[in-house]
């Protein structure tokens, strides 16, 4: 989708005033990008609709650059199908807040559970994990390691009590969590690979039983077109207060979200991103839109990167960046505290333009690193620091010395200095610009 929707703003922005021909053409390809990475076609015939109407209106003939204009529009209205402003969880007056997790088998409801246990106790709150999945005989031993990585406390029926009711385990459930003071329930429960009567009958008890103050229902991403009919199904059968994408490390970037939040009206609450207990994140409508136009979900980024970073480290980053004073051995330093965080394929696909680079992040390594590091360990101090020093026979010199080859100097440098100029950018408050396409 996003590539698509790239090349599209890129014909674009050659042109300098718009014809209605040309929102015509841009609408046309805005809609064909959308169908194809399927989002429904009620949903992207209404944002279609809008977004041609504006781009045809006074605000694209008085803006100074009409392409840049509808490129503007293009993102408040995705910002606006994903539901505007970001909701939070809802927490009960009197604790414990009761939250159940509906979805089909596989959707991610089991490894979410876990996510949001953890997030939570992080916060300082003291979820129950409660399991209320028995129709799969494993189900009640995952919630069981799930909790456990999370570092949480679970409810699971006893032999001979409940086995076999789920309704009744959520019941004792929740009543175990007020009795012992978890402020946060987790229901986790039961799915089927199809939409099911009776699953459907079950979860609508559990959640009649259980009043929960938030029913989230748990999607997969990649489901494509079927994410509309599931969806609706559950909504009539269940009834959902917000909704959780799941596997959104995947391909499919955008299409799922972009229909469920359109068809149900149902906020999209958190984002599942992997499947270790911390790839989750809050859902933000404004910075899925940017990663719909492949602007790179730089907040996200950062905000990861911080979490992995010491603190103190950061501000003192910060302050150098400010200054211009950011150096090969910050650049190393930050890569070293990236690997603490793991996840680096994921980091570089949110980087601007990197949605493209598939390829390349698939032969992404850890050795990257050590190579990085065997190159700026070569260097002198004076280098590391003002790398603009770094004529040929220095990189030569370099290169011997690390066993590398110029090539991999010369494309360490380059990377540095976009690294140095994307975080001045992002540290000034602006967004980093899409190559060849101007701020947004
Ligand atoms: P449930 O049947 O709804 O409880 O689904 P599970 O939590 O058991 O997850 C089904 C499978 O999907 C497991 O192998 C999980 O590890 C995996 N999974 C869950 N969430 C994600 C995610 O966000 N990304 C990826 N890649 N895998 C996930
Ligand atoms: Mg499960």
């Amino acid at each position: 989708l996003s590539s698509r929707l790239t090349d599209t703003f890129k014909n674009l922005r050659t042109k300098g005033k718009l014809s209605a021909a040309d929102v015509d053409g841009t609408v046309r390809e805005i809609r064909r990008a959308l169908l194809e990475a399927d989002v429904s076609l009620d949903v992207v015939k209404d944002f279609t609709g809008k977004v041609r109407e504006r781009a045809l209106g006074d605000e694209v003939n008085r803006a100074l650059n009409p392409a840049q204009q509808v490129v503007q529009i293009v993102n408040e209205e995705l910002v606006e199908v994903l539901g505007g402003d970001q909701r939070r969880l809802q927490f009960a007056k009197n604790p414990p807040t009761v939250i159940m997790l509906a979805g089909l088998q596989g959707a991610g409801k089991t490894t979410l559970a876990g996510k949001l246990a953890k997030w939570l106790k992080g916060q300082g709150h003291t979820p129950l994990l409660v399991a209320c999945d028995l129709q799969r005989p494993n189900a009640v031993t995952q919630l069981g390691v799930v909790a456990e990585q999370a570092g949480v406390a679970i409810f699971a029926p006893e032999p001979g009590n409940g086995v076999g009711n789920p309704v009744k385990v959520a019941k004792q459930g929740v009543a175990e969590a007020r009795a012992k003071q978890y402020d946060f329930v987790i229901i986790d429960t039961a799915g089927r690979l199809g939409v099911d009567a009776e699953m459907m009958q079950q979860a609508s008890d559990i959640r009649k039983a259980t009043n929960p103050d938030e029913v989230l229902f748990v999607i997969d991403s990649l489901i494509g077109q079927d994410a509309v009919a599931t969806a609706q199904a559950f909504q009539e059968g269940v009834d959902f207060t917000g909704v959780v994408l799941t596997k959104l490390d995947g391909d499919q970037r955008g299409g799922a979200a972009l229909s469920i939040r359109g068809v149900t009206g149902r906020p999209i609450l958190f984002a599942s991103t992997g499947e270790g207990l911390d790839d989750f994140e809050q859902f933000h409508p404004d910075r899925m839109a940017s990663r719909i136009l492949d602007l790179g979900d730089i907040l996200t980024l950062i905000e990861q990167a911080q979490s992995a970073f010491d603190e103190d480290e950061a501000k003192k980053v910060a302050e150098k960046i400010a200054k211009d004073e950011f150096t090969l051995d910050d650049f190393l330093g930050q890569m070293q505290q990236l690997r603490g965080a793991g996840s680096i394929k994921k980091m570089m696909g949110m980087l601007p333009g990197m949605g493209k680079m598939k390829d390349q992040l698939e032969n992404f390594d850890e050795r990257e690193i050590i190579r990085t590091e065997a190159i700026i360990q070569s260097m002198t101090q004076d280098e590391r620091k003002n790398p603009k020093i770094l004529n040929g026979s220095r990189r030569l010199r370099i290169a011997k010395g690390s066993g590398m080859t110029v090539t991999d100097v010369n494309s360490l440098v380059q990377r540095f200095e976009q690294a140095a100029k994307m975080m001045k950018t992002v540290a000034r408050g602006g967004m980093p610009q899409i190559p060849g396409m101007g701020p947004v």
